[in-house]
């Protein structure tokens, strides 16, 4: 096994790769770990934004909610990503 190869996450925000081998900024969201370039951008991501959401119990619900509308709709609203 090689130590050589770094591993890097995208920033959410900015999309800058990220070490996560020591990382500063990052947080969880429900399986989820996040990293981030520069606190900055974990200020973004913590202020909400569509992806930003915790996905615990009540995310799920309303993610099952929001797919029920995309039936019932058509997946026309909004989109993230
Ligand atoms: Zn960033």
């Amino acid at each position: 096994m090689s130590q050589m190869i770094q591993r890097t996450e995208p920033c959410p925000i900015c999309q800058m790769p990220v070490k996560t081998d020591g990382a500063q900024y990052m947080e969880k969201r429900g399986e989820r770990l996040y990293f981030f370039c520069a606190p900055g951008c974990r200020d973004k991501f913590l202020a909400g934004g569509c992806c930003a959401k915790p996905k615990g119990r009540w995310g799920r619900f309303l993610d099952r909610l929001a797919r029920a509308n995309d039936k019932e709709f058509g997946a026309s609203g909004p989109s993230c990503h």
